[in-house]
């Protein structure tokens, strides 16, 4: 079985939803879309307060090539344009649109993007750029998390070639299983938009991997391929970060995209499955990106699921519907454990790259007490991207930034497996963190000047 070959942690899976089937949430009657839902320039807004917007209209537009458009799942008149806090207490730039009942009968009364607004022939004529430019007019990014425009990866800078398309399957966060219960319950449309970003971005051979817990989905994807041999799915050791870009690549192909490299200039272009699907859904239905499918979940969570939710229904009211933030919560996490980040505004609307609500237990959720660095080199043989991550945390707590930026912390992927490994439980990830953003901003400075 294939895997990444350095570093790596082999945490808890705590699955504990998977087998949940994708319940569709109900359309909320009022939601708030950010401007600013991936990586890129944020999109600039297009209406104003007081316009009537229909379901699937676009309320912000993509502001240069690496940006992308946003939606509303839900009619209504917009109520507020302006600044929100974001889940993490930073203020973005949003849009809130509210639904009067006439508004919500209307919606629950016509369901969008249930028949095909193109024919199997229609999108057999297509050109690659054809494909391309829905993409992009749908507001489609990368679901695993990133958020990284779809568009702008199926479309390499000139003199730079993909051969191979390789879709992350993986999850190997624990806790996360919306990508799982996607893969079984519409694997027809996930091979279906797998193939349209084949056509896309011109490649001819696509790897879809994922991990050996989830051979239900190995399996199924696997019978529904039998005669074709461009797409295969290939079983991947459980390793985290098994998912992480370099590494699936690594595992699949063998290739190693070097330091400051990006996938394709090995050839290689990543998607995840839910992206995938996305696709099918906007090339044959015509449907924008207005919502996703979630794992909202936690040990002591009653109501926990994979939930499809209107991108922009409030965390608040989400976790109200998985049973309601449990007594003994100690903290709440968009994403996993491992590369999830805690929120501090519960309040404040969903995006594209939610993945996942993890609501911990208190007792899950108190960090160790913090000791000395014992020099067992425990977060050097973690870490998958050959770094040394003691001295990375360092560097960074004395601000020592030139150094930290000659000693490669750039190429932090923030995967949290030095931290996992620390024995005394040195808040590793937490300076490394600091140090390679305040790296990035140096380096976006220094190219400002020149
Ligand atoms: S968080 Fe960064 S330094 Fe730590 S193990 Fe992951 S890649 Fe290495
Ligand atoms: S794992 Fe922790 S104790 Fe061991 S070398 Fe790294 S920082 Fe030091």
């Amino acid at each position: 079985m294939r895997t990444f070959r350095m570093g790596g942690v082999h945490p808890p899976e705590n699955k504990l939803t998977a087998g949940c089937r994708i319940l569709d949430v109900d359309l909320p009657r009022e939601v708030t879309i950010a401007m600013s839902q991936h990586i890129g320039a944020p999109a600039i807004c297009v209406v104003g307060k007081g316009d009537h917007v229909d379901r699937g209209a676009m309320v912000g537009k993509a502001s240069g090539f690496v940006s992308a458009n946003v939606f509303t799942p839900i009619s209504g008149t917009v109520t507020g344009v302006g600044k929100i806090k974001n889940a993490y207490g930073m203020p973005v730039d949003s849009v809130t649109i509210t639904a009067t009942e006439e508004d919500h009968e209307k919606d629950a009364e016509r369901p969008l993007w249930t028949s095909a607004l193109r024919s199997s022939d229609d999108i057999a004529a297509m050109s690659a750029k054809d494909i391309v430019d829905i993409i992009g007019e749908a507001g489609i990014v990368g679901l695993g998390g990133a958020s990284f425009p779809t568009r702008v990866k199926l479309s390499p800078p000139p003199g730079k070639h993909a051969d191979i398309l390789i879709v992350n399957g993986a999850e190997c966060e624990p806790y996360l299983t919306n990508d799982h219960a996607l893969m079984l319950e519409h694997p027809d449309e996930i091979l279906a938009g797998v193939r349209l970003m084949m056509r896309g971005a011109g490649v001819d051979k696509a790897i879809i991997g994922i991990e050996s817990n989830k051979m239900d989905a190995v399996r199924l994807l696997r019978g529904r391929l039998e005669g074709d041999k461009s797409v295969s799915v290939m079983e991947l050791q459980m390793k985290y970060p098994q998912g992480g870009e370099k590494q699936l690549i690594q595992a699949a192909t063998g290739r190693e995209v070097p330091s400051g490299a990006l996938p394709v200039d090995v050839g290689a272009i990543v998607q995840n499955v839910a992206s995938a699907y996305a696709v099918y859904e906007a090339v044959v239905f015509g449907k924008p990106l207005v919502d996703r499918v979630v794992t909202v979940t936690g040990p002591s969570l009653s109501g926990r699921g994979n939930y499809r939710v209107p991108i922009g229904m409030s965390m608040a009211a989400l976790i109200g519907i998985a049973g309601g933030i449990p007594g003994d919560s100690g903290k709440i996490i968009l994403g996993g454990p491992m590369m999830g980040r805690t929120i501090v505004n519960v309040d404040a609307p969903t995006m594209k790259g939610v993945s996942g609500i993890l609501i911990l237990p208190r007792e899950q959720s108190a960090r160790g007490d913090v000791y000395p660095c014992i020099r067992c080199a425990g977060c050097v043989l973690a870490c998958p991207m050959g770094l040394e991550p003691y001295r990375l945390s360092l560097l960074s707590a004395h601000s020592h930034w030139d150094s930290a930026e000659g000693e490669g912390i750039a190429n932090c992927i923030e995967c949290g497996c030095c931290s996992y490994s620390c024995p005394s439980s040195r808040p590793l990830l937490d300076y490394i963190r600091l140090g390679k953003n305040t790296v990035m901003a140096i380096r976006k400075s220094r190219s400002v000047q020149k």
